[in-house]
């Protein structure tokens, strides 16, 4: 891999490392980071770092599973409308408090959805299937009444769930590596958890740097602009399942990057100032304080990428321009970040294959991120090329990589469309 010159500023880049030179830098710089015990209440969202078994079977006994009475399927045996067949009423089950005797031959107990099944029942019959009146007395209707009429026969097994038919003891309900959505969080309530062991969040700072700059909130006037990466990379790795510790904009004066680039976390990102200009301070503050390990890298967008090292903090220095900040982000910091985060690091983008409806142009040796619209099933590639143009992202439906080896990727080419939603 080239090595980088401390100071390239109004050099230019000499040589470039390759993409492929720069992920094996990054990959070989992160493993999951520790695991912590995290309240089941705040688990959402967060990874797991071990297989989680349950020690109970869910539910734990067998439980009536509509409203209805619990009886003996072979005492409905010939019932129909026209021929009624009454059992007497024992009692009553309802959820969590169970009915305490058996039930024989002839008998059935009131059961509501969710109550214990009594003893000696082998099947609920639906209320709806039942009838309470006696046809020669109309004022008989009553709820609690001691006797039920049966309408209709039921199989043996019917309308109950049995113990362990959500949950089987000893079995793993979720595994490591998962990333815990809120139906998760509902199995893990049920088997009584309250706290989940998780890979801790990756720390990140993000450091927007460039005079120019105007905060969020802030409408653009003059020669000024407003800060469109600091708020697009939080959210990047709020995706990603990063913490954002802090977001700054520093102005482009080296002791005020110093000091912002110097603050402790896992993962540093700095927008702008990482190319070859005057004013591009933080390359040199990187050779000179931490590690300066890539600087410089054969895409487009975002060759004035680079990556290191300041402290225990991997650095990834990012282009200014709104696209190529994406583009770095996209290649490098995510990555990294997932794979701190114990999430798989490959792009989180859904892709599909569809022929190009006109040809992507790129350079030998260069991988291109080129934005993509997808229209009638075809990729439409989205003229601009520019970085500048962020707003070319937010029309785009995703983007296709050119590699490294094609100068031109012709129209009617089949590519992997990696969609942004
Ligand atoms: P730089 O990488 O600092 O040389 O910036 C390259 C271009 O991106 C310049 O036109 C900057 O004004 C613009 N730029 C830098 N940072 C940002 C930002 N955070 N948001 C929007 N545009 C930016
Ligand atoms: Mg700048």
């Amino acid at each position: 891999m080239p090595h980088p010159n401390a100071d390239v500023r109004m050099r230019g880049f000499v040589s470039r490392s390759t993409v492929e030179e720069a992920l094996a830098w990054l990959d070989a710089q992160v493993a999951t980071l520790p695991a912590e015990e995290c309240p089941l209440a705040a688990a959402a969202g967060r990874v797991l770092c071990g297989n989680i078994e349950s020690d109970v079977d869910v539910p734990g006994f067998d439980r009536a599973m509509m409203d209805g009475y619990a009886l003996l399927a072979a005492d409905t045996i010939g019932a129909t409308p026209t021929n009624r067949l009454p059992l007497s009423v024992l009692g009553q089950a309802l959820p969590g408090a169970a009915f305490a005797g058996t039930v024989a031959h002839g008998q059935a107990v009131r059961v509501m959805t969710g109550a214990p099944m009594p003893n000696g029942a082998d099947a609920v019959l639906p209320a709806e299937l039942t009838s309470l009146a006696d046809p020669s007395n109309p004022q008989s209707s009553i709820p609690n009444s001691q006797s039920v009429q049966v309408l209709a026969e039921l199989p043996a097994g019917k309308n109950f769930g049995r113990r362990g038919e959500d949950i089987v003891r000893g079995t793993v309900v979720l595994p490591a590596g998962r990333r815990l959505r809120p139906q998760d969080i509902g199995v893990l309530s049920s088997i009584g958890r309250a706290t989940v062991p998780v890979v801790r969040r990756p720390r990140v700072r993000i450091v927007v740097t460039g005079d120019e700059l105007l905060p969020l909130g802030t409408v653009p006037t003059g020669h000024r602009i407003a800060d469109a990466n600091g708020p697009m990379l939080a959210a990047l790795v709020r995706r990603d399942g990063g913490e954002v510790l802090s977001q700054e904009m520093v102005a482009d004066r080296r002791d005020a990057i110093l000091a912002a680039i110097q603050q402790p976390c896992d993962v540093l990102l700095v927008s702008g100032g990482s190319s070859v200009g005057l004013e591009d301070h933080v390359p040199t503050l990187l050779a000179e304080h931490g590690e300066l390990a890539v600087h410089g890298i054969a895409m487009r967008p975002s060759s004035p990428t680079g990556l290191g090292r300041i402290g225990a903090a991997l650095v990834l220095l990012m282009p200014g321009n709104p696209v190529s900040c994406l583009c770095a982000y996209d290649f490098f910091a995510g990555r990294a970040i997932r794979t701190l985060g114990g999430l798989a690091r490959d792009w989180p983008y859904r892709s599909v294959r569809l022929k190009l409806a006109g040809q992507l142009k790129s350079a030998k040796g260069r991988v291109d991120y080129a934005r993509v619209m997808v229209v009638d099933g075809h990729v439409e590639p989205i003229g601009i090329s520019g970085a500048s143009v962020l707003s070319s992202t937010t029309r785009a439906d995703g983007f296709v990589i050119v590699p490294a080896k094609r100068e031109v990727l012709p129209l009617g080419e089949e590519v992997e469309v990696y969609l942004y939603d």
